[in-house]
């Protein structure tokens, strides 16, 4: 039977991440880390675990049909590959970043500028658009130290909580672009293999989808029925159930995660008691 070829990061900080989100898509996973690929009993497709830089790569030429990698991977090395999906996990961002010392006020203050980074490409591109003419250090690692040890004035890398600039005396002073992890496609997938994709991103979707909500269930007095359905419409109308006491009901529906605390108040005011939220796993629409 044909197999779709996934490519994930071998060991790195998408890694777990990965496994886990593909996991969460009921795809079982015989991981054993001595050996490069793994093949899963209950659903067709192979794992290629490879450095992060090799995934676009490999997408591209068709060793693998997809992978999970980076944006930030995927827009530095500018592949001929698709991006299907963004996938919520492996957030960050490119910053600037200067020594804590440094006046700085605007971008034009990096004029001249040597600017030490693993990503040329976002970076000349970035310089480029802005008409800032600065110099890229390129290295290929623990660039946040490069401005102390005086190989260049400034530095552009992966910022995720800020904690490594500041532990590095560095301040970020601008954000170019913002990551996360992403699904990538091969250009030139046969129908057999744009089948099994489409089976995959139907349970990705599924997934993400329940990220954004949370299964809501609260009683109310029967009078404040129509403030509380306006309030919480539910995915086509909520379910609504009567209490032993027949001046109550319960109602039982979803609420999106970015307007839960919004909800709750309205609901409060509205006279909902006994207010009990729940995760939820997938939605399939
Ligand atoms: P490899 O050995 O596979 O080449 P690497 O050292 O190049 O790995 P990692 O540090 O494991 O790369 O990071 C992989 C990806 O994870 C990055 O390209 C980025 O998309 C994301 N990432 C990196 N740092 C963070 C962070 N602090 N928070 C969230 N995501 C991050
Ligand atoms: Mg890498």
């Amino acid at each position: 039977m044909i197999k779709l070829k996934l490519a994930i990061q071998k060991s790195g900080r998408l890694h777990d991440d990965s496994v886990a989100f593909i996991e969460k898509c009921g795809i079982n996973l015989p991981i054993n880390k001595a050996i490069l690929t793994a093949e899963s009993p209950n659903f067709p497709i192979q794992l290629l675990f490879l450095r992060d830089d090799d995934i676009p790569s490999f997408v591209e030429n068709g060793v693998a049909d997809i992978g999970i990698v980076g944006l930030n991977e995927v827009a530095e090395q500018s592949k001929n590959i698709d991006i299907i999906k963004e996938l919520g996990f492996s957030k960050c961002r490119l910053s600037l970043a200067v020594p804590k010392s440094f006046p700085y006020q605007e971008l034009t203050d990096l004029n001249g500028l040597k600017i030490a980074t693993s990503y040329p490409h976002i970076l000349q591109k970035f310089l480029k658009e802005n008409q800032i003419q600065a110099i890229i250090q390129q290295i290929s690692g623990s660039v946040e130290i490069a401005p102390s040890v005086g190989l260049a004035e400034s530095i552009f890398d992966i910022v995720s909580s800020g904690s490594t600039l500041i532990s590095n005396g560095l301040k970020e002073i601008h954000t170019v672009m913002k990551s996360q992890a992403v699904l990538v496609c091969n250009k030139n997938l046969d129908s057999e293999k744009r089948q099994i994709v489409d089976k995959l991103l139907f349970r990705m979707q599924a997934l993400l989808e329940a990220k954004n909500f949370k299964y809501i269930m609260f009683n109310f007095p029967n009078e404040s029925k129509e403030t509380i359905v306006n309030i919480i419409p539910g995915m086509k109308s909520p379910t609504i159930v009567p209490l032993g006491d027949e001046k109550w009901s319960a109602l039982h529906s979803v609420v999106e995660e970015n307007l839960f605390w919004l909800k709750i108040e309205e609901l409060k005011k509205a006279g909902a008691e006994d207010i009990v939220v729940l995760p939820i796993e997938k939605i399939i629409k």
